[in-house]
This record gives C-alpha cells, structure tokens and sequence, in this order.
C-alpha cells in the first residue's frame, strides 16, 4: 500500500524518511514511524487531517495543502508563464548576439585554405552548441510550474473532490512540491520530548528556507 505523505515527511530526529507501520501492542491504527530507526511515530489519521485534510467531514475541513491550492485564483495562477525575468532578458540578448554571429559566419565567403575551413566549421559547431544550450535554459525558465501538470485544467474544479479521485502517484507529487522548504516547508516529526505537547499538530515542524 503507498501513501500520499510517506515520502515528504521526515524524522526530526534523522532526517529520514517515514513510513507507515500499524501503531503499538495494543493500538492498530497506523502510525507514521521514522523508517531507518523508528525515532518517531505520529499516528497517521490525525497527520494526514492536519497536512491534508478531513474531507469525509460533511463540511470538508481542508489541511495545509488543500488550504493552500484552494486559495481563490491558485490553480490559474500556477498554470501560467511566469514573467520575464532579469535573468531570462540576459539570456535572451546573448541568444540573438550568438545567432547574429553565426548567421555572419555562414554567410561570409568560404576561406581559401583547408585548415582555415576547419577552424570556420568548428566555430560554427561550437557557436550552435551554445545556442542550442541557451535555448534549453530558455524554455526550462520560461516552463510554467509543474503543479500546473497536475493539477486540475478548470480554476474553478473542486480540489477536494480532485485530490479524493487523484491516485496516489498524483497525490504524491502535489505533495512532494509543495512541502519543500522553499515553498510551504518540509515537514519534520518531533519526538515526544521535543514537542509543546503530544498533540500530532505540535510535533509537526516545518523547515522553510
Ligand atoms: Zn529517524
């Protein structure tokens, strides 16, 4: 059985990552548990409700990362271009100074001498290398956000009802995106002793950047 969150989490303690075990001698609801070294449990229904949700509820009651993608506007958002950088302005201008380039050295006259014709066709190999590495750099920084890849098309769609219908591949995706340190943040699961309280939502720590 795979589980959304099972690779996203961590042990706070290693850095690990965490699986699901059934809890306890006498307890059978599954836990988290740090999978290396079992430092940590956390049981899994109550982590799941706090970074997913609650969404048997009548009134679904929307976790971190449903809260976040349910934001008014997030899904259109995420599926457009991103705007033009200063970055993408540099590699753009560099990209028709060497496409200029080239198209003089293919158009100039064909040099008189063997090796001055080698020297010419390895200056326009090597010039085609480069734009052809620039023009990838390009279309990564120009790509729009690959949540945008799986999420829903309509801005308007029902995200509870996606993330319910969603495999467990998707759902892992989502995940894996957004709880990175530079977005939402990793989630770590404390010990016992390192937490407020005992209360799953205390012992959640997020990592941010
Ligand atoms: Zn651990």
């Amino acid at each position: 059985m795979r589980y959304a969150l099972t690779g996203t989490q961590r042990c706070d303690v290693c850095g690990g990552r965490m699986t699901v075990a059934k809890g306890g001698n006498r307890q059978i609801r599954p836990v988290y548990v740090c999978y290396a070294y079992a430092h940590v449990r956390n049981d899994k229904a109550e982590a799941d409700r706090a970074l997913i949700g609650d969404l048997e509820a009548d009134a679904p009651q929307l976790g971190v990362i449903l809260a976040y993608l349910s934001a008014p506007h997030r899904i259109a958002r995420l599926s457009q271009r991103p705007a033009v950088g200063p970055e993408e302005k540099l590699l753009r201008a560099e990209l028709a100074r060497l496409r200029g380039e080239l198209e003089e050295l293919e158009q100039a006259p064909a040099p008189k001498t063997a090796r001055a014709r080698i020297a010419r066709t390895n200056d326009i190999d090597e010039m085609e290398t480069e734009i052809a590495a620039l023009e990838a750099k390009l279309s990564a920084l120009a790509a729009p956000d690959p949540l945008a890849g799986i999420l829903p098309t309509d801005p308007e769609a029902d995200l509870v009802a996606w993330w319910k219908a969603a495999d467990v591949q998707q759902q892992r995706a989502v995940a894996a995106l957004l709880l990175t340190p530079e977005l939402l943040g990793q989630v770590r699961v404390t010990r016992v002793t390192d937490s407020a309280s005992d209360a799953v939502q205390d012992r959640l720590r997020w990592v941010t950047a």
